[in-house]
């Protein structure tokens, strides 16, 4: 967090998170095909060397380990954002993984499908063998913590890489959470994220 970076943000997703905050990538998935070549154009029009590939759910988009390779080859630091439900060789400096909780799965058609791959450990793990890593929960509220603590345990990672980041994308519901999930932190040895592109620009696409 706080390193300038481009994002890179792909359409389509395998999960229909409750409170997914990109709705327009998920739930009703939009946007226009890019050739490869374009993508590159665009994000080294930006002076940042840091690019953030996100979605959606960027291992399951067409071209992608092609679309980090390049992204390499140009001397970009690449951090790739995903649930961690599918593996793709894709080029990565830092892996963010995010399970989801409990927590995102909603009601109705989607909640069968969503419950059954929301967690897939095995993949879990090959992310965290291959790339640095860091796992990072998306907590809506202080009883989500006995789930994180199983998963930090299944997967068998540190807890130095695990972060707690407060659901929500509204600022004042943000740092009401961010109160109490601070000091869950400070207990458990897990570092925590504030949603910074909420605070300083609120709940807005292109942010
Ligand atoms: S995994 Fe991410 S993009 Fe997909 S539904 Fe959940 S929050 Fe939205």
């Amino acid at each position: 967090m706080g390193v300038p970076s481009v994002f890179v943000r792909s359409s389509g997703c395998n999960l229909r998170c409750r409170w997914c905050d990109t709705p327009y990538t998920s739930w009703h998935p939009e946007g226009d095909d890019w050739t490869l070549d374009r993508i590159w154009a665009a994000v080294e029009a930006y002076p940042a060397r840091h690019v953030v590939v996100t979605g959606g759910e960027p291992m399951i988009a067409r071209e992608i380990v092609e679309l980090t390779r390049g992204l390499r080859g140009r001397g970009l630091h690449i951090t790739v954002e995903t649930a961690g439900t599918v593996y793709a060789s894709v080029a990565c400096d830092l892996m963010s993984i995010s399970p989801k909780l409990a927590n995102s799965t909603p009601a109705g058609e989607w909640a069968e499908r969503h419950e059954r791959l929301r967690i897939q450990t095995a993949v879990v793990r090959r992310l965290m063998a291959d790339y640095d890593y860091q796992l990072k929960f998306v907590v809506a509220q202080a009883e989500d913590l006995g789930e994180v603590r199983e998963l930090v345990g299944s997967f068998g990672a540190e807890s130095g890489k695990v972060i707690l980041m407060p659901e929500g994308i509204d600022a004042a519901v943000l740092r009401e959470r961010s109160v109490w999930l601070a000091e869950i932190c400070k207990q458990e040895g897990f570092r925590f994220s504030p949603r910074l592109h909420v605070e300083l620009w609120g709940n807005r696409r292109g942010t």
